[in-house]
């Protein structure tokens, strides 16, 4: 086991989007899979001091850890390969770097040094890189750099990695280049080029790659591994091949396949053996041997980028695999419902998920949607804005109070059934000030809930500043919708059912957050039984109409 932690620096060459989050954690889930203690850090070059304030168009999801860091999608990715929690430290972005650094020198601490990108802003780099090492959690750090390399705004980045590398020794800190080797179809052939002048880069920084991971269309020869190893300086064993894989989670066995976590542990100088991969592997085979197949529909305003609700799409096939049946989920925009088209875009489906959300785009496709599912008791889960919704539904169609909103897009509806939760009320920032992170939920008996649970008392990550109004509780509850979820100190609802129908569900928090390969989570997990149930009833009916 290591003495001292040790440090991977992934970056990435060429051209973005080459799944460096995606080999970080193929990477860290063989290490892990062989005893090492592993987390992964991200590090992202923006000036937003965290990604909570980015419309989801920019860069995805924004991801949410237990202690209430609103973070890039790729910790996501880690800790459904990990299953074990990230944090705070594990997302560093420039706009944090440099508030800290302005901060401590307004307080005085530079002592009337004139404050630099180097050494000050680097220093704070190597701190924040340090943090997760010097914990004592770690065995091995691994640190995604995002970006490309020469960007303007990386290379605070690359000097800090430079400088660690010289610090830490070679054999504590290594630098695994993500780079691709495109096809050119015209000449039918692989070109080296591009991961040549990457990694030439990379070298005009002071840093020489280790390994070198090639992103590929296209199986890599021997000859042309041999040419990469020769001229960016690495042994042909550290050229590794990335092909394009059917799934993300098929990436750990094929880095494995390919020596990468040997190739990294030999030249970080600890011993390595076969890694334990029999439960992620029973995975793989439920996820690819389905018996079954159930369609859920995802209503949300951004369902054009497939990362808006990464998160999500991940959840449905952890579930979907623990079920054994294949999750296929269709993406329908809520501005393009409404009640003339419910029935053409709905009735087919065996489930629907309305998704999270912030503002009034869309909002009245999603109210629409609800009202269908819940008449046609088709399974429904809501999450978040989606839960707010299920609520304003019934509001409004079952307890006839028309305008019944949410105060988020109707600050002067006669009925609000959502309110500003009151801690919000004197909040004026919108960076990092909603309630974010892992809170208590209390499940009372005899609940859809308690028995997905299967306990009475559960955390979930939240991210949200509006609630279910509790003055509206007695009214609501009377009609039928049972407030099932609370939060001990405060009594937030927290989850909302309908025990008439067969799966109504709605959330306050984020359950996909929580949903990793090991353990998928239990609330998706039993929306997909039920959508397959409710599948199965449509068929007998259908049978015996016929
Ligand atoms: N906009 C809603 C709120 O702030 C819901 C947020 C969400 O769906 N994450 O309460």
């Amino acid at each position: 086991m290591a003495v001292t932690t040790k440090y991977v620096f992934v970056t990435g060459g060429v051209t973005s989007s080459l799944g460096k989050g995606i080999i970080a954690a193929s990477l860290a889930k063989l290490l892990q899979a062989q005893g090492y203690r592993t987390t992964i850090q991200k590090l992202d070059p923006y000036i937003n001091v965290d990604p909570g304030t980015l419309n989801p168009y920019e860069h995805g999801e924004c991801y949410v850890t237990d202690d209430g860091a609103e973070t890039d999608l790729d910790l996501g990715h880690y800790e459904r390969f990990l299953n074990v929690p990230t944090s705070q430290a594990n997302n560093v972005t420039t706009g944090r770097i440099y508030q800290s650094v302005i901060e401590k020198e307004r307080r005085g601490e530079f002592l009337g040094k004139t404050v630099q990108v180097i050494p000050h802003i680097t220093d704070e780099i190597k701190h924040r890189i340090q943090i997760l090492g010097k914990s004592g959690d770690y065995d091995i750090v691994i640190t995604e750099i995002g970006g490309t390399v020469g960007d303007i705004e990386s290379l605070p980045y690359i000097e800090a990695v430079r400088q660690l590398k010289w610090e830490l020794g070679e054999e504590n800190a290594i630098v695994v280049h993500l780079t691709l080797v495109p096809y050119l179809s015209a000449a039918g052939e692989l070109k080296t080029k591009p991961t040549q002048h990457s990694v030439k880069t990379l070298m005009e920084s002071g840093v020489q790659a280790d390994v070198l991971v090639c992103r590929t269309e296209h199986q890599l020869s021997d000859g042309l591994r041999t040419k990469l190893a020769r001229f960016c300086n690495v042994k042909k064993e550290a050229v590794i091949q990335s092909i394009d894989a059917s799934t993300i989670y098929d990436v750990p066995n094929m880095m494995l396949d390919e020596g990468l976590d040997s190739v990294v542990l030999e030249r970080l100088g600890l011993e390595s053996s076969k890694p334990n991969l029999e439960r992620w592997n029973e995975f793989l085979t439920r996820h690819k041997n389905p018996n079954n197949e159930v369609t859920i529909g995802l209503i949300g305003k951004y369902v054009e980028l497939q990362d808006s609700y990464k998160s999500i799409l991940e959840a449905f096939i952890h579930a979907g695999a623990a079920n054994e049946v294949k999750v296929k989920v269709e993406s329908i925009h809520s501005e393009h419902l409404d009640k003339s088209n419910v029935v053409s875009k709905l009735s087919h489906l065996n489930g629907v998920l309305v998704a999270p959300g912030f503002g009034e785009r869309g909002i009245e496709g999603k109210i629409d949607a609800i009202k269908y599912v819940r008449e046609q008791n088709i399974p429904f889960l809501g999450i978040c804005l989606g839960m707010q919704m299920a609520v304003i539904e019934y509001a409004r169609n079952i307890l006839g109070l028309e305008d019944a909103n949410s105060t988020e897009m109707n600050e002067s509806t006669s009925h609000p059934v959502i309110d500003l939760m009151e801690s919000q009320k004197a909040v004026t920032d919108k960076g990092g000030t909603m309630r974010l992170g892992a809170w208590d939920c209390d499940i009372i008996a005899d609940s859809i809930s308690s028995e997905v649970y299967g306990m009475s008392s559960i955390q979930e990550r939240h991210r949200h500043r509006y609630e279910f109004n509790n003055d509206y509780k007695q009214q609501i509850e009377a009609a039928g919708m049972k407030a099932t979820g609370f939060n001990p100190e405060t009594n937030l609802v927290e989850i909302i059912e309908l025990p008439d129908h067969q799966w109504f569900v709605g959330v306050q928090y984020h359950p996909e957050y929580k949903s990793t390969v090991a353990n998928p989570h239990p609330l998706f997990v039993a929306f997909v039984k039920a959508a397959l149930n409710h599948k199965e009833q449509q068929e007998s009916v259908t049978m015996a109409q016929n």
